[in-house]
């Protein structure tokens, strides 16, 4: 199993009293290509010196006074961005069915509580699979209750990227079957009080975000209950993040005040109205373009007509999601899979149906009128793998043709906006985290030459990705 490698050995003195007070420790990388996340030119011949966890200074060579006994890496000839964000992800699904089964009922292989609980348990290895992938950010935009547990953790943990997460949903439907008797994805907004209290319990908690999963904005009932708790999450200084899908949904949030929109709008092309609420409102745009096509191939693996693709050159992905989803041809014979359902997976083209051509003018529209977007995956829904599937998510958003300058400012500067960090992360800037990746191929020529890094810096260490 190949893992991160420590390049900077943890014999060295330097790395004795990482965090500590006491002795400064400084790595100077020298000589590399810079996109800072900013969108501002590159800094050929760049000089990063990171005292501790923190940037202490960027600039050309010649800018910055290197210290005493700085460990010195020379960059020459590699590309720097700043580590990625992805903003759209869920800790409590693993990348297969075992963790939706209102998708596909897998309990008696795989009781969901049980999974649960694993998911709860065990986050490092999607730390790990994160780090590896150059993924410095993630934002968990739904889940259960102990995923807002994870943001402290992860920030201690100098092994993993920086977490924010929103916690359980308001939605109108009454709950699914990935909800425990005590633990709930989903809540459901019956009333104004239900809202107020789980905006209150779940800001009190620390939770970045309180999501609404659906709105009925046909319902005048309905969206009394969402502006009342709206009001709240402005009182309590939090953001509203929302999954609308429709236009009409998409629109009801953003009056509601949404920062974050977590899906495309997927029923008809957006319009005027919609470009200028959402201007108003400086709500960010998550395309998340690949996860429903990833259900498909997630389907097809389980139906066996083809394996559910890892492409994972440097094997970031964990043993445990490795076997999950190389075994999922056991399950051919389920109930799921019926004969008409079976034909549509076949006519699914991998190459062709990744995702909506509506979804990809809708991008293509709010990129031009300059609405923030984010990059994220949403993964952990089946077929949507935890670290590696960014790639994917940004090659496709490339097709639209935004150019991969501003794919890069996407995926580091405006995700860490979207968790509400920019201050800490997100550009390689001054006083902020040493989170940075370094690529042998340039970024900016094409989005797909991020996935030829070699290193991550997180918190001011630096790993070697792969072998
Ligand atoms: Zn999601």
């Amino acid at each position: 199993m190949r893992y991160l490698i420590l390049i900077l050995g943890l014999s060295s003195l330097l790395f004795s009293c990482s965090g500590n007070e006491g002795e400064t420790e400084y790595t100077v990388i020298k000589g590399a290509t810079v996109y800072d996340g900013t969108g501002d030119a590159p800094i050929e011949n760049s000089e990063i010196i990171i005292r501790n966890d923190k940037i202490d200074c960027i600039g050309s060579a010649g800018d910055c006074s290197i210290p005493m006994g700085s460990e010195v890496i020379d960059a020459s000839g590699k590309f720097i961005t700043p580590g990625m964000i992805d903003a759209h992800m869920h800790f409590f699904q693993t990348g297969f069915f075992d963790s939706r089964p209102d998708a596909m009922d897998l309990n008696e292989t795989y009781p969901f509580p049980q999974v649960a609980a694993y998911q709860e348990k065990n986050p490092q290895r999607y730390y790990d699979t994160y780090l590896c992938s150059g993924v410095t950010g993630v934002y968990d935009v739904g889940g259960m209750s102990w995923s807002v547990g994870l943001q402290e953790e992860a920030e201690q943990n100098p092994k993993a990227p920086h977490v924010a997460a929103a916690g359980p949903l308001l939605t109108p439907v009454p709950g699914a079957p990935f909800d425990l008797p005590s633990d709930r994805v989903l809540v459901q907004l019956d009333s104004e009080e239900t809202g107020v209290e789980m905006v209150q319990y779940m800001s009190a908690l620390g939770s970045t975000g309180i999501k609404f999963w659906m709105l009925r904005a046909d319902s005048e009932e309905y969206m009394n209950r969402v502006e009342t708790a709206a009001r709240e999450i402005e009182k309590h200084g939090n953001q509203m993040i929302a999954h609308a899908t429709t236009l009409e949904q998409a629109k009801a949030a953003i009056r509601n005040g949404a920062k974050l929109l977590v899906h495309s709008v997927e029923d008809q092309e957006v319009d005027e109205e919609f470009i200028e609420l959402a201007k108003e409102e400086g709500t960010i745009y998550n395309p998340t373009l690949i996860v429903g096509a990833g259900y498909m191939v997630a389907y097809r693996g389980a139906a066996d007509i083809a394996p559910i693709p890892i492409d994972d050159p440097n094997g970031c992905v964990d043993q445990k999601t490795r076997e999950l989803i190389t075994t999922s041809s056991q399950f051919q014979d389920h109930p799921r899979i019926t004969d008409g359902f079976k034909e549509r997976l076949r006519d699914f083209d991998p190459e062709t149906d990744m995702t909506s051509d509506l979804m990809l003018q809708n991008l293509k529209t709010l990129y031009e009128a300059g609405i923030p977007i984010v990059v994220g995956t949403d993964a952990g829904n089946p077929g949507t793998l935890h670290g590696i599937s960014i790639f994917d998510e940004m090659e496709m958003m490339q097709k639209v043709g935004i150019t991969p300058e501003d794919l890069i400012v996407m995926a580091t500067k405006n995700g860490a906006m979207a968790m509400r960090r920019l201050d800490d992360f997100g550009t390689l800037e001054r006083g902020k985290f040493g989170n940075l990746i370094m690529m042998d191929e340039n970024p900016s020529e094409d989005i797909s030459n991020m996935r030829s890094l070699t290193h991550v810096m997180i918190k001011g260490e630096m790993m070697e990705v792969g072998e």
